[in-house]
């Protein structure tokens, strides 16, 4: 069986960002697999870990994912402050012989953006809403490689490494089954360290929220990496959730046209037309130029421009989401740029240095929280989303009562649709199905 039919059973899916389904991803030729490798948002410690206690596996999965691509080129792009990640994948590849490449990005952000790190890697604008695909390359992340090699063994994707960080007693790297509650993981950390609290799920700065009474019902999914309490009324928590009126409002009365938001906005930068000061000054102004609202469409809302670049609090990346939303009721999507797209020549000199991004983002004092120790967390129920992934969610093929194992199959998808199969991460009996498969242990055993 080959290697995408074996990563389709196994249901794996970027272990990052969308979940983009990973046999369909890597059913392509290219010069370039890249592994990502950067984890430039602040706080997230996981692919480093895993960097360090699976660097076997993921250099022979590197190595088995590059033959299927017949890319010329294996590269994990790393930062170059990773001293040690680093030392373990030089001896890692001396020992395999293997002809991975390391590249060294700088410690910005976002060096881990998919389209900045290809740019990086292979000097090649991305078109405006195009793919790493159109310049070559295949990009995929650290968890999906290590993924992809236990799908080869066929081990499926049931367990999701986590950082727990920010306003808890003990911060940690735990390893848990996927539907695992979020508020079992911040218990695991000891619980919080303040009253009430907010979840950002994933990074400072494109990361989602949930407050604390919603922990109970949130749960952990193929793509999650980190979780970081933060208090209700911390900055990010503030700027992310301000109301849509009111960013609508400000826009109006304050945006001064600095253009400060589109200078450092790594799209723009990466030669995309994408002015965030022109679609705000649309927005402020009323003056509803369509042109002007289809950049909108391009941003991939890293949140620069949001949490760093404007100097009077404004929120072009939400103004953007808003535009978004708006064209989509017209049917309007992003069209696809041109080929020759060329970065623009400050991209070299505006990219924003992850220390001080921190010290705006008030997150330094989370910044030497120790997390070496692992824990593995065992659970009695979980509850695990039919959709983890972008495209269809899984067709359930248990019903309420059937006995599961762990490891099996509960939800699938044809291997020629956009989507995932979905597998039980725990031994016992289905009790719910509804858009989550929830698997709970019988007699309150735990058997994780
Ligand atoms: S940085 Fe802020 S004030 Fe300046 S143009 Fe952009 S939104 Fe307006
Ligand atoms: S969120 Fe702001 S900085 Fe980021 S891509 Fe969108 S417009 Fe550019």
């Amino acid at each position: 069986m080959d290697l995408l039919q074996k990563a389709y059973e196994a249901g794996v899916v970027g272990a990052g960002g969308a979940g983009f389904p990973t046999h369909i991803k890597l059913n392509a030729k290219v010069e370039y697999f890249i592994i990502n490798a950067a984890e430039c948002e602040p706080l997230l410690n996981t692919d480093k870990y895993l960097l360090s206690i699976k660097s076997e596996e993921m250099i022979k999965g590197i190595e088995e994912i590059g033959k299927i691509l017949e890319a010329k080129h294996l590269v994990i792009a790393i930062k170059e402050k990773y001293h040690k990640e680093i030392k373990i994948l030089k001896d890692m590849i001396k020992k395999l012989d293997s002809k991975v490449e390391l590249f060294y990005l700088k410690n910005y952000y976002p060096a881990g953006d998919e389209q900045m790190t290809v740019y990086e890697v292979t000097g090649r604008s991305i078109p405006e809403a195009g793919i790493p695909l159109d310049v070559g390359a295949v990009v995929s992340n650290v968890g999906t490689v290590i993924n992809v090699y236990n799908a080869t063994f066929d081990k499926p994707v049931i367990e999701k490494y986590i950082t727990v960080v920010g306003e808890v007693n003990e911060p940690c790297m735990i390893k848990v089954p996927v539907g695992i509650s979020i508020k079992e993981c911040i218990d695991q950390a000891g619980g919080t360290s303040i009253g009430d609290y907010a979840v950002i799920i994933g990074g400072p700065m494109m990361g989602t929220i949930i407050d604390d009474e919603e922990a109970i019902d949130t749960h952990i999914k193929k793509t999650d990496g980190s979780l970081i309490v933060l208090p209700k009324d911390h900055y990010i928590v503030r700027r992310k959730r301000k109301p849509l009126q009111t960013i609508i409002n400000e826009t109006r009365s304050a945006c001064i046209q600095c253009r400060y938001c589109t200078d450092l906005c790594h799209r723009y930068l990466l030669g995309h037309k994408l002015r965030p000061h022109r679609v705000m000054r649309n927005v402020g102004m009323a003056e509803q130029d369509e042109e002007i609202m289809k950049e909108a469409l391009i941003c991939c809302e890293c949140g620069i421009c949001e949490l760093y670049s404007c100097p009077m609090g404004l929120s072009p990346r939400l103004v953007n989401v808003f535009v978004k939303g708006e064209l989509a009721k017209k049917g309007i999507r992003a069209e696809k740029g041109s080929k020759d797209t060329q970065s623009r020549e400050m991209i070299e000199y505006r990219k924003i240095p992850t220390t001080r991004l921190m010290a705006r983002l008030d997150i330094m004092k989370y910044s030497d929280q120790e997390i070496d120790e692992l824990k593995e967390i065992k659970t009695e129920k979980v509850s695990i989303p039919l959709r983890q992934h972008i495209g269809k969610p899984a067709n359930p093929i248990v019903t309420i009562g059937d006995k599961v194992t762990k490891g099996q199959l509960i939800a699938k998808v044809e291997i020629d649709e956009m989507g995932a199969n979905i597998h039980s991460s725990i031994d016992g009996r289905v009790i719910d199905i509804k858009e989550k498969i929830v698997v709970e242990t019988e007699d309150n055993e735990v058997i994780v």
